[in-house]
């Protein structure tokens, strides 16, 4: 048997919505990315949603919007992918990373006032997994010193924070990723979700050359508009038309999906239970879509267990080699190993394993009966 780390869920429904965007012969943004971008703010419940081509650019435009420069820190988890802290520096800013919780793997919330200085402006949230950061805390401290605070909600469409809401309406601006691998995919995508007109516009702009008018405004439909000014110089980050007609059906699954998810987790606490493994930590409080499933290995060597895993024909994945411990983040900014010991501790034992709405019954049998006799 040959299973996958997390492919795409594509259907024949998501072939003729492509398709049919392609013989209208209108391929960038315009229509389906309007249309996905008021069905998104509906899900999520927030007033307005900004459709880009990742959510790398979702941070990037997020922290520019919010006037972010340099001499500016920013905090955020070293626990992460490296487009959290990466768009911070694209920013002239400088990333001030925070170890975990060695139980949910987000934010320490207690670590974060130790770190703000008066150059903070910003703290950088990411929901690892799916589950939600300790949110309540981290805006009150935000509100305490006056910070904004950005959402990295890539692991987290459809996840709910412990007020009931789905994530994506409490920081400033809120991130999430549409990448191949991700709860929702449009190929590569991304799209922030806000609850503020000022912001909105500039992201808007800033999205689209800074452009005081978006190009589909001037071209589509039968009166042509040629003028435009140049407000700002800003970046090309759009959706395209294509990737939204994708993402439209794409959404019309995200709760079903989700629910597989969260039923594949039950599945494998269940299972796993008897192992010498540190499950992942469920909050009751919130409602995580279940993005990954990651495991600590107490006793057995977690390079081995990929390999055995490997030669089974089961695919994992690590979520994440810390930023701290990356060459550009010591050379660059004086982080060391051992600067965040629950990182590391975390780091060298977790191991994801597959978790998807379309993975089988029997396949999901195959991977418990297998890490069984691995680990036995
Ligand atoms: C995937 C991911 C991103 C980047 O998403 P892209 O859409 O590929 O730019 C950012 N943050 C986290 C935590 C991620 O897992």
């Amino acid at each position: 048997m040959k299973i996958q780390f997390s492919p795409p869920d594509i259907t024949l429904k998501e072939i003729e919505a492509v398709t049919k965007v392609l013989k209208s012969k209108w391929l960038t943004m315009g229509p389906k990315t309007i249309e996905f971008e008021n069905k998104f703010s509906k899900y999520i419940g927030s007033k307005f949603s900004i459709a880009v081509n990742s959510c790398t650019s979702a941070l990037f435009l997020s922290l520019k919007a919010l006037n972010i420069q340099p001499g500016d820190e920013i905090i955020t988890t070293t626990f992460t992918f490296a487009a959290t802290a990466n768009t911070i520096i694209h920013c002239g800013a400088k990333p001030i990373l925070v170890d975990i919780d060695p139980n949910t793997y987000n934010i320490n919330t207690k670590e974060i006032e130790k770190r703000i200085s008066s150059k903070t402006k910003a703290i950088v949230v990411v929901h690892y997994g799916g589950q939600s950061a300790d949110m309540d805390n981290i805006m009150k401290i935000a509100r305490k010193y006056d910070l904004k605070v950005i959402e990295d909600a890539a692991h987290a469409a459809g996840s709910r924070y412990s007020n009931g809401k789905k994530i994506g309406n409490m920081g400033n601006l809120t991130c999430f990723s549409f990448y191949a691998t991700k709860n929702l995919t449009t190929g590569e995508g991304g799209m922030i979700t806000c609850n503020d007109n000022k912001l909105v516009k500039r992201l808007k702009n800033l999205r689209l050359h800074g452009m005081s008018k978006d190009a589909w405004k001037r071209y589509y439909g039968v009166k042509s508009n040629w003028y435009y000014d140049i407000t700002e110089p800003g970046y090309k980050c759009n959706m395209t038309d294509i990737n939204a007609a994708l993402g439209l059906i794409q959404l019309q699954k995200l709760d079903r999906a989700n629910n597989k998810r969260r039923s594949i987790a039950l599945k494998y606490n269940k299972q796993l239970n008897e192992l010498d493994v540190q499950l992942p930590f469920i909050d009751n409080k919130n409602e995580s879509a279940y993005h990954l499933f990651p495991i600590q290995l107490n006793s057995f060597n977690r390079d081995q267990f990929i390999n055995d895993m490997n030669s089974h024909g089961i695919a994992t994945s690590v979520h994440f080699i810390p930023l701290h411990m990356m060459s550009y983040y010591q050379n660059e900014f004086g982080y060391q190993d051992g600067d965040f010991p629950i990182s590391e501790k975390v780091f060298h034992k977790i191991v994801s394993l597959p978790i998807y709405p379309q993975l089988s019954d029997s396949q999901l049998k195959y991977i418990i009966r297998t890490i069984k006799k691995i680990l036995r």
